[in-house]
């Protein structure tokens, strides 16, 4: 047997805490993107708002959400600055603070290493985890953003964590709000998972809860 402790993989949007308004379009954060995303279009290839608005219209049209490989493929931009300068907005302004996470965490971490993976670029990950003021919990090694070709959506940022980590997938356990791109990928390579979703909904999950802070005592059953 590994003599090590066991791994959970949080999500962050969503699962750490909640947006206000809901989703993620729903709650602004992507219209400021989408505002930032003009202006960046405006100063770095010199062109009129009305251009640049032309431009990340035809972008979104082919890439839909993945605009930094459109402006990249498209305009050789370069994704990290491209995501430094319009993703760096406060975080405040669409979370709900989830008071107590902070403690909840450090005794989930006396028996558990922590990883955090999102799709989102790092620059929006360190601004909420501030905001939630759990920024060092989660060691920087440990958290796994999206801006390269790894990530959730695609499929392949469990296979990479575990790799990186080097652990097994059977000393993980997954936990996250998308069925889709937090419950199915991990589950397929053998990682244990936990679906938030407030209306208990079952599903592909192996298990389910309502809430972050209903985490530390499935952990104290199942583990
Ligand atoms: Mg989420």
């Amino acid at each position: 047997m590994e003599n090590r402790k066991k791994l959970i993989i949080f999500d962050l949007d969503g699962t750490l805490y909640k947006l206000k308004g809901g989703s993620f379009k729903r709650s602004g954060i992507y219209k400021e993107v989408l505002k930032n995303t003009e202006q960046y279009i405006i100063d770095k290839l010199n062109k009129t708002k009305r251009e640049a608005k032309l431009i990340l219209k035809k972008i979104i049209k082919e890439y839909d959400e993945s605009i930094s490989i459109g402006l990249e493929e498209k305009f050789k931009i370069d994704r990290y600055a491209y995501f430094n300068a319009t993703w760096n907005i406060s975080a405040q302004k669409y979370i709900k603070i989830n008071l107590g996470l902070r403690t909840k965490l450090l005794k989930i971490k006396n028996n558990f290493d922590l990883a955090l993976v999102s799709d989102a670029p790092r620059v929006w990950i360190k601004n909420v985890l501030k905001e939630l003021k759990i920024e060092n919990i989660f060691t920087d090694n440990n958290i796994f953003s999206g801006e390269g070709n790894i990530r959730k959506e695609f499929g392949n940022a469990f296979n990479k964590i575990i790799k990186v980590l080097n652990i097994k997938p059977e000393y993980c356990i997954a936990i996250g709000d998308q069925e889709e791109t937090d419950i199915i990928p991990a589950k397929k390579i053998g990682i244990k998972t936990i679906l938030i979703n407030r209306r208990n909904k079952t599903g592909v999950a192996d298990y389910v809860i309502k809430d972050i802070s209903e985490l530390k005592k499935l952990l104290d059953i199942i583990i």
